[in-house]
């Protein structure tokens, strides 16, 4: 049986990797379609502290897993189908694609949260054809071409402004007159020439001929009256989802779907299971707040396993 296993290898789990690793806990980390979440799709980071000039996502992510590794960690491929934590107490058992069953002590969870969609017509057929939830990863396709991004929020302005690098023209459809977005962000993609707007529109429908985008039809939020905007990419930044539905319900969450954690420790509703990273932080969501809860849940498990947890805070959830 494992000591710990820790699902999820973004900046939360692979920071649990690497103190759970020095703590010779011997970690198992399976590592799920994205190895390394979200920060593998962005390109500067200029907020992690330590890097003057800033740090690229994929490095980042690249150099705290080659850190977990000088330490011992084991990083395993494959795909969570189902958790049972019905004991309440362990061993837990993880059924996991390619790799069977692992039965483990104690269990991170630090899976993150994966982009929201829209969910209008002609949105899921046209993902790869012109619909993106992944600017960094997209974007080269559309040089020359105008592309539009949905949304208001931080993950907007920053596509919006990283588009605008390779498309002639990138507008912007957002459905209040206000943005949701860090007076610094919004002030650069405003300042954007490249960068067109549209405010208190409601996207409608997305538009496509021959598997090929090829508009936006959107809706005034005050007159309801409806336009196209003829486009060639549609890139969401809408916000994510917390990736929970392999644990079917069995861990506390809140009404979104984030893991409700005891404040100020990781301890989930299950004792011995912990949960760092977005999967449980639906307000700060940064790479750094993850990192600081992926330390948490390494100290909180070590010590479930050690049996030197002070308090069994699950009971209160
Ligand atoms: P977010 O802050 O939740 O913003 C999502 C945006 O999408 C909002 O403007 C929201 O509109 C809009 N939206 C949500 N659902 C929609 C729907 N069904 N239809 C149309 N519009 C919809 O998400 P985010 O921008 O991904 O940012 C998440 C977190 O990461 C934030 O804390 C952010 O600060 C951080 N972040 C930081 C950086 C950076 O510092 N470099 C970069 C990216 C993200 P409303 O405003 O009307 O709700």
């Amino acid at each position: 049986m494992r000591k710990v296993v820790i699902l999820g290898t973004g900046p939360a789990g692979l920071t649990a990797a690497i103190y759970l690793a020095r703590a010779d806990m011997q970690p198992l980390i399976i590592e799920g379609s994205q190895p390394g979440g979200q920060l593998t799709m962005t390109t500067e980071v200029e907020n992690f502290p330590g890097f003057i000039e800033g740090v690229m996502g994929p490095e980042l992510m690249d150099n705290m897993r080659k850190q977990a590794e000088r330490f011992g960690a084991e990083f395993k491929r494959g795909w969570v189908n189902s958790v049972d934590l019905s004991n309440g107490k362990p061993p837990y058992r993880l059924q996991v694609e390619g790799l069977g069953e692992i039965e483990t002590q104690s269990l991170i969870i630090s899976t993150g949260a994966s982009a929201k969609m829209l969910n209008i017509p002609g949105e899921k057929e046209n993902i790869g054809r012109g619909v993106s939830t992944c600017a960094t990863c997209d974007g080269f396709f559309f040089r020359g071409k105008k592309v539009v991004v949905i949304g208001g929020g931080d993950s907007a302005m920053e596509e919006a402004n990283f588009l605008t690098k390779f498309a002639s023209e990138v507008h912007i459809v957002h459905r209040r007159e206000t943005l949701r977005a860090s007076k610094i962000m919004q002030n650069r993609a405003k300042q954007n020439e490249k960068i067109t707007w549209s405010l208190n529109k409601t996207p409608i429908e997305v538009l496509a001929k021959e598997n090929k985008v090829t508009g936006l039809k959107i809706k005034d939020n005050e007159t309801g009256e409806e336009e196209i905007i003829e486009t060639d990419g549609i890139f969401l930044a809408i916000g994510h989802l917390p990736s929970t539905a392999f644990l079917n319900q069995q861990v506390k969450t809140d009404q979104t779907g984030y893991i409700s954690v005891k404040p100020g420790s990781t301890q989930t509703s299950v004792t011995g299971v912990f949960a760092c990273g977005d999967v449980q932080d639906s307000k700060y969501r940064q790479a750094i707040t993850a990192a600081g809860t992926g330390c948490m849940a390494a100290l909180d498990a070590e010590r479930f396993v050690e049996g030197n947890a002070v308090h069994d805070w699950s009971q209160s959830l």
